[in-house]
């Protein structure tokens, strides 16, 4: 049975059958006929990519055929394509704890978090924190949030500096008097390891900074209440978890309560008060869209509307105790079938503190991963070593855990992999 309040399954499944039979009690299994996966493929990297939704081949061929084909510049107008970064925005708000007009789909996740550091940077300046000088965030964090920060810290806010934490241990003490702003990733996209974010922003409060939270790995993967967890700006991705399409637009969040005083450098025409005005100054428009820069990738910010629409045919809470059975099962068959060969589990094993990914390590994690895959079990590899499996409620089945861990555990047992497998540009 599997336990909505604990996500655990007990006891643990002794067969394919069994596996089969939790699939049959599963609520969500319907909702996996809402994506295209080719058959024969176990899909356990939807933290990197999510999978396509059936609806987004006819709405590609929608917008490029009638929308901007027949329409043409009409469109903006008639299709509301100017309207949509908002419009997308209101309809993800529920999936982090936002309030409509917080949220914009919008540019990448690297440039969100730009706009959403400078931000949080301005508003200390402005403020009682004008003399904090040091942004704070986590060495393991995934380097596109350190190398944003360092750039701004480089260029544009020069004399402030990126603080590198090594530990969750270290981190309330790194937050001190010196702090203007700490940027944390909410759940950690290499150990799956998850923040307490209440806890680390109320922190971060009482010390007197502002703190940015990234959802890469948690929108659409976790239960989120930015307002209750006390956030001050978030941004996230839309191509993992919320199946929006290869490098589909991203999102930023600005709490009605720091609208009025946020501001921030990439003052494009879009978060004008009035664009077509054509001015020569710059006012931000008041609300979420002075978070905007430019003009939008119109195709691929249709298509995260796609992946949107799942999401509202369940729960968040519906989808988290199924990402906990997924995660449970996986653990705990992989520790019992696959045991000598050396895997070590960096994902904490407390739900509260763990996202819905699970990675472990092994000394030939690359080949071993590029077995998998050429077997059909799709996960990645992220350095040091570690072999990461993304579980996606929507479309991952306990079949699908079975089958992954049976052929792990065959590849091990046969040491059927090659240690000098070559390495993709992207792994
Ligand atoms: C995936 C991910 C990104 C991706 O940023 P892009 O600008 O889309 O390349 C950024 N930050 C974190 C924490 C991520 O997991």
């Amino acid at each position: 049975m599997v336990s909505p309040l604990s996500g655990s399954i007990s006891p643990l499944p002794a067969s394919r059958a069994a596996c089969a039979a939790l699939d049959a009690q599963d609520p969500l299994a319907p909702l996996r006929a809402k994506f295209d996966l080719p058959e024969g493929v176990v899909y356990l990297d939807g933290n990197s990519l999510g999978a396509r939704p059936v609806a987004a081949l006819a709405r590609a061929q929608d917008v490029i055929a009638r929308e901007w084909g027949h329409d043409l510049i009409r469109s903006w107008n008639t299709a509301g394509w100017f309207e949509l970064p908002g419009r997308l925005g209101d309809r993800l708000a529920p999936l982090i704890g936002a309030a409509k007009g917080e949220v914009v789909v919008t540019d990448s996740t690297s440039l969100n978090l730009f706009k959403a550091l400078a931000g949080a940077l301005h508003m200390q300046a402005g403020g009682a924190g004008a003399a904090r000088r040091v942004i704070v965030t986590e060495r393991g964090n995934f380097p596109t949030d350190i190398y944003m920060a360092q750039g701004l810290a480089g260029w544009l806010a020069r004399g402030y500096t990126v603080r590198l934490v090594d530990s969750v241990e270290e981190l309330p003490a790194a937050i001190d008097a010196d702090c203007a702003v700490v940027m944390l990733t909410h759940v950690n996209y290499r150990t799956g390891y998850q923040h307490d974010m209440a806890a680390m922003s109320a922190h971060a409060h009482a010390q007197g900074a502002l703190i940015v939270w990234d959802l890469a790995h948690s929108a659409g993967a976790v239960p989120l209440d930015l307002h209750a967890g006390g956030a001050d700006l978030a941004v996230g991705c839309t191509y993992k978890y919320l199946n929006g399409g290869p490098g589909a637009p991203a999102f930023i969040w600005v709490p009605k309560r720091h609208q009025a005083a946020f501001a921030q450098p990439l003052s494009g025409w879009w978060g004008h008060a009035n664009p077509f005005a054509m001015g020569p100054e710059f006012a931000p428009i008041d609300g979420i869209g002075r978070a905007l820069c430019g003009t939008q990738p119109i195709i691929s910010l249709t298509l995260v509307e796609c992946g949107l629409e799942v999401f509202e045919q369940t729960s968040m809470e519906a989808i988290r105790a199924k990402s906990l059975a997924l995660t449970d099962l996986f653990i705990a068959l992989v520790e019992a079938r696959c045991a000598g060969h050396g895997l070590g589990l960096v994902t904490p094993r407390e739900h509260a503190r763990r996202g819905s990914q699970v990675g472990f390590t092994h000394d030939h994690g690359f080949a071993v991963m590029a077995a998998l895959i050429a077997r059909g079990v799709i996960g990645d590899y992220r350095e040091p070593a570690i072999m990461r499996f993304g579980f996606t409620p929507l479309y991952t089945s306990f079949t699908d855990v079975w089958d992954a861990v049976e052929i792990l555990r065959d590849i091990l047992d046969n040491g059927a992999y090659d240690v000098a497998a070559m390495r993709g540009a992207v792994t």
